[in-house]
């Protein structure tokens, strides 16, 4: 990518990790520092059921997840600049392909194509759940039900976290 196209993403992406950062900041100082605050203890939160408590954890899990966002957002955007340090900006990590311009202009940070994009997207479908089922089978011979469940989410939070990039 030629060196004027390769400042203005640069730009662009130091822009973004800015805001972000003062989003992050945002809410430490006044999201979850504030939740803290006003909670009347972190110790009650733990053996107290009002409802309030539950609007309290609601507030608190949107911060979290706003949080948790940004921080996945800035740890692709600090890939993205080192990309651009060592020259491989705009290169699909996964099948080496230049990125399209437009698609670089909307998602910077972006570290594959759109068909990559797509691929990683469907694999769940494609290989996880087939296995997925199998553990399940074999568990349900075992008759341990509890197990599954646990271990069918956090297959699922995994796949939600590889495929936000
Ligand atoms: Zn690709």
């Amino acid at each position: 990518m030629e060196h004027k196209k390769l400042q203005f993403f640069k730009r662009l992406l130091e822009d973004e990790r800015d805001k972000l950062s003062g989003r992050i900041r945002f809410i430490n100082e006044n999201g979850l520092a504030m939740s803290m605050k006003e909670s009347t203890g972190e110790l009650s939160m733990y053996d107290n059921n009002s409802g309030d408590l539950g609007s309290e954890l609601f507030e608190r899990s949107k911060d979290f997840a706003l949080r948790e966002d940004a921080v996945l957002v800035i740890k692709a955007i600090d890939g993205a600049l080192d990309k651009i340090k060592d020259g491989t900006y705009g290169k699909c990590d996964i099948c080496g392909k230049a990125i399209p311009l437009e698609r670089l202009e909307a998602v910077p940070y972006t570290a594959v194509c759109f068909d990559c994009r797509v691929l990683v997207e469907q694999a769940p479908n494609l290989s996880v759940r087939p296995v997925e089922e199998e553990v399940i089978d074999d568990i349900y011979r075992q008759g341990h039900r509890k197990d599954i469940e646990s271990a069918g989410y956090s297959m699922e939070d995994t796949w939600e976290d590889l495929s936000r990039y």
